[in-house]
């Protein structure tokens, strides 16, 4: 194997590690299941997916086929930042605060 191909085989691993911020799902497991955790891995992974795809079907997708509801990654996107509030309010030990996010959460989880 040349090095060329051995830097290649790296990069590659590298890819397979990459995980989306938002459900951590990684390139890896979209490999293996050909499918997304959320849409946001979409744009996430976009750079390599649209090789990939291009790979397996010889064509990129349209993007019609984008399977998102933008609700949702708003969705998730508040869930995000209010369980960081919560980390931080359990490390503060606040609780007055802990109470207060985690009925947030809560409201949050039942409207979808
Ligand atoms: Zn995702």
């Amino acid at each position: 194997m040349n090095k060329k191909l051995i830097k290649q085989e790296n990069t590659l691993r590298d890819i397979d590690l990459k995980k989306c911020p938002f459900c951590g799902y990684s390139y890896k497991e979209f490999k293996e299941y050909g499918f997304l955790g959320c849409p946001y891995c979409y744009k996430y992974f976009s750079p390599f997916i649209e090789n990939y795809l291009l790979k397996i079907h010889g064509r990129l997708v349209h993007k019609g086929k984008y399977p998102s509801s933008f609700k949702k990654v708003k969705k998730n996107k508040k869930l995000m930042e209010l369980e960081k509030k919560l980390e931080s309010a359990i490390r503060n030990k606040d609780y007055r605060r802990i109470k207060e996010v985690k009925s947030k959460i809560r409201r949050l989880n039942e409207t979808s």
